[in-house]
């Protein structure tokens, strides 16, 4: 690795935002002592934090210190002494929507991981995931239903219309399949393409358009399913799937039902890329799938792992740091495997220990090794 300072944009927010960052980056500065990296974190104000000492909740400071890092690590933003703004205004909408859109950020990653020990979280029967499941959700975030033009709503005939555009170009399609393929090749080669071509023009050019670039992962095993098979063939196997590439409705829903199905959103990291620098390397923004949970702020209890496998997206996806990666992921296993415990994936077990977020912090910190 070069000498040079790995850049991070570090912007908390609010909630158990700062809680859980402060063990992420306690995680990502063992990392660099045990592998000699240097990491610059610039923090900045972002969300309600950012509308209280700044007046709006994406400061331009904030932005400047973004288009200089290499990536932003994501806390959370948004609660309740801001809900009274107007929805533009409004933590989200303010802060993620802009950032989203300022950095072209066109594909969602959402690892939704069960580890063995942890499947009595999740709602599904324990025989179903008895060895948990890993499989990573890809989902293309700037094209389709949410964004096509035109959207508008009418008055006609003494009716009512409202009208909202699917649209997708074959290149946003090909980008979004090329990161899919990619992610495929670093686990079991496997890719599973969700459309409705059945019904969907825009769904058959997907299909087309993932087969064609399918030939250049000929390693990559792919199926496709319809979206109304997939959430139920997700729910009756998750293990058999790997990677799950769709659109961004689809996308949508199916990362949630899938976030539903592992468990504890506090377990569940996720990174959102955009532009690549033409070395395979994307510049993302990272953060947990969970928000800033006011029911838990202030308390210390929050679990920080969503946002420590956060920090290892970030090193794999945009530093391509993939051993430094796994080294956090390992560890994050290993305390869960040690019976370390946050109260929202304890059970009444008493071998296990429950445990805060500082302690889960330790309990990681501990275990990262070289
Ligand atoms: P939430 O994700 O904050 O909380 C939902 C449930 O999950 C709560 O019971 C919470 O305690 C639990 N939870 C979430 N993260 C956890 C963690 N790390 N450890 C343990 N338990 C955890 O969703 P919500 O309650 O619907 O929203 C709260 C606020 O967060 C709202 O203002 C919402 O707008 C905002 N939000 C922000 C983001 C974001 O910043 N990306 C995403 C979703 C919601």
């Amino acid at each position: 690795m070069s000498d040079q300072a790995i850049k991070v944009a570090v912007l908390a927010g609010d909630g158990i935002g700062p809680e859980v960052m402060t063990e992420a980056i306690r995680v990502l500065e063992r990392v660099a002592e045990l592998r000699n990296l240097s990491f610059e974190f610039d923090h900045q104000l972002v969300g309600g934090a950012a509308i209280d000492a700044a007046g709006c909740p994406l400061p331009d400071a904030t932005v400047a210190a973004c288009e200089a890092a290499g990536a932003i690590l994501f806390g959370s933003v948004g609660g309740p002494k801001w809900e009274h703004l107007p929805p533009n205004d409004q933590p989200e909408r303010g802060a993620l929507l802009p950032l989203r859109k300022k950095f072209g950020l066109f594909a969602n990653l959402r690892p939704s991981i069960c580890l063995p020990a942890l499947t009595h979280a999740s709602p599904v029967r324990p025989d179903l995931i008895k060895d948990g499941f890993d499989v990573l959700c890809v989902r293309e975030l700037t094209g389709g239903l949410y964004f096509g033009q035109p959207k508008f709503r009418k008055e006609e005939e003494g009716d009512i219309l409202a009208v909202d555009t699917m649209v997708y170009r074959k290149s946003e399609i090909e980008r979004i399949a090329h990161v899919g393929f990619q992610a495929a090749m670093t686990r079991d080669k496997r890719l599973t393409s969700v459309d409705k071509a059945n019904v969907l023009e825009n769904s058959i050019l997907w299909r087309e358009t993932v087969n064609e670039i399918a030939k250049q992962y000929p390693e990559v095993t792919v199926n496709h399913l319809y979206v109304d098979n997939a959430a139920m063939q997700l729910i009756r196997d998750a293990p058999n799937f790997d990677v799950l590439l769709t659109e961004n409705l689809f996308g949508d829903i199916l990362s949630d039902e899938m976030a539903m199905i592992a468990g504890s959103l506090g377990m569940l990291a996720s990174a959102s890329l955009g532009q690549t620098s033409g070395n395979g390397l994307y510049f993302g923004m990272f953060e947990p799938s969970g928000g800033s949970a006011p029911d838990l702020a202030g308390q210390g209890v929050a679990n920080p792992i969503a946002q420590i496998l956060s920090a290892a997206l970030m090193l794999r996806f945009s530093f391509g740091l993939e051993t430094e990666a796994k080294m956090i992921e390992n560890a994050v296993a290993a305390a869960i495997a040690d019976g370390f415990r946050t109260g929202d994936i304890m059970t009444d077990d008493a071998s296990l220990r429950q445990v805060g977020t500082k302690e889960m912090g330790e309990a990681i910190l501990s275990r990262i090794s070289a």
